[in-house]
């Protein structure tokens, strides 16, 4: 047993340096081998409405359960797969994966959309937008309970292909959230331009929200821009009820943070706020509380 995650991080981080070295290949094979074998798992974050303070959603979040390693997070190996073209079947994984469990709590009377992360290589494909309408087809979902999370980054390294894929499932009726907003170089003739539902703020800028005069700034304009653009605004990265409390009464219609719940497998998630899963036949409520 070496299941240190100390060491293993130190050796996927050089990985990242030199992608094409050997060591990398083992990684690469070892990461196919984990999308092959479901060694992946998806962690599920609460979105909160902010007025109701029920959960209206909730963002799938890869992690990778290996064998000897232990728990694995996303920025230690989505970045690999980027490099490795590995991320066309991660992402197709992550999909399959969150519309088979939205299935499953669906079955149970919950009503949360499921947000999934895409990088810029996928909204970079022309068939993007095509194998993810197959994916939804096949789980027999709803393109309405789909929410996909798009980086600035992603809209702007290739901008006709992303423009393209986004405009398609759009279309079709998938919603479209741009992640970590602040931080990259979306302008705003491109949110503009692109069908964009929701605007995710970058939790750099809402961590200190309670305190800081400028980040309120920029958080109170972002707001204030989203909504005139008509997108709907969720601060990411909110770990306390004063930064909740500012958020709410600035506006912002909702949220997502430490402060609500860490990350966890859906059905963890469901019988803290929900009451237990496996009741024997008890109906749960419409809406889930937090607050
Ligand atoms: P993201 O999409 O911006 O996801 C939010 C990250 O912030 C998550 O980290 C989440 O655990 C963390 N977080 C949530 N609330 C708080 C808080 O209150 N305080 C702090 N400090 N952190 C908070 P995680 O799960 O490690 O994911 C990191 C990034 O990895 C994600 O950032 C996303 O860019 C990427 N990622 C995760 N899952 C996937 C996936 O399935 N596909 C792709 N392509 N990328 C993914
Ligand atoms: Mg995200
Ligand atoms: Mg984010
Ligand atoms: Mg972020």
């Amino acid at each position: 047993y070496q299941g240190k995650r100390g060491t293993a991080r130190i050796v996927v981080y050089e990985e990242h340096k030199a992608p094409l070295g050997s060591s990398g290949l083992i990684l690469q094979g070892e990461l196919r081998h984990a999308i092959d074998q479901d060694e992946l798992a998806l962690y599920y974050q609460p979105q909160i409405e902010l007025v109701t303070g029920a959960i209206y959603g909730v963002e799938a979040l890869v992690r990778w359960q290996h064998p000897t390693r232990g728990l694995i997070p996303p920025g230690d190996f989505v970045p690999t797969a980027e490099l490795s073209g590995l991320i066309e079947p991660l992402t197709a994984w992550v999909l399959r994966r969150a519309l088979a469990d939205q299935r499953e709590w669906s079955d149970l009377g919950v009503n949360w959309r499921v947000s999934v992360n895409v990088s810029a290589r996928n909204l970079s494909s022309a068939a993007f937008a095509a194998q993810v309408l197959d994916i939804i087809a096949a789980a027999g979902a709803n393109p309405r309970d789909l929410c996909l999370e798009v980086t600035e980054t992603a809209l702007t390294t290739n901008p006709e292909a992303a423009s393209a894929s986004v405009t398609a499932l759009s279309n079709a009726g998938v919603a479209i959230s741009i992640d970590d907003f602040g931080t990259g170089y979306t302008s705003l003739w491109q949110v503009r331009s692109l069908p964009v539902d929701e605007v995710k703020i970058d939790r750099t800028f809402v961590k200190d929200v309670s305190t800081s005069e400028a980040d309120r700034s920029i958080v109170q304009a972002i707001i204030g821009l989203s909504h005139g653009l008509g997108c709907t605004v969720t601060a990411e990265g909110v770990e306390s009820a004063a930064a909740a409390l500012w958020l709410k009464v600035a506006g912002c219609d909702s949220a997502q943070g430490y402060h609500y719940a860490r990350p966890k497998p859906w059905q963890e998630l469901l019988s803290e706020h929900h009451g237990p899963v496996d009741a024997g036949g008890t109906t749960p409520q419409d809406s889930t509380e937090v607050l």
